[in-house]
């Protein structure tokens, strides 16, 4: 076990070692791919067991290195305001929100 640090935040979480990556390509800790939510902070969730990241919103996305969602083992069910696929400007946040309503 080792810590590291959530990217973006204070915050360190014991997490596996480099050399014990079970996708050592895609790690939430040790090796996170160029996807655009990069810029987003990092989020553990320990009741889920899977990393998320935290959009300007302030809604939590599952990290896509994340093993679990990589292998499905975690469905990635959650409250999406569409900027797990891209960024949502505020613009196009308002819209979708005043949809729903
Ligand atoms: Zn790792
Ligand atoms: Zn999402
Ligand atoms: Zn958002």
């Amino acid at each position: 076990m080792e810590y590291a640090r959530l990217e973006h935040t204070q915050i360190d979480l014991r997490v596996h070692e480099k050399d014990e990556c079970q996708i050592p390509e895609a790690c939430t800790i040790h090796h996170r791919t160029d996807h655009h939510m990069r810029s987003f902070k990092q989020f553990y969730r320990f009741d889920r067991g899977i990393m998320e990241r935290i959009c300007t919103h302030g809604i939590g996305h599952p990290d896509p290195d994340d093993i679990s969602i990589i292998r499905k083992v975690d469905d990635g069910v959650h409250n999406c305001d569409g900027c797990c696929f891209r960024f949502a400007t505020d613009e196009e946040y308002n819209d979708a929100k005043n949809q729903v309503e």
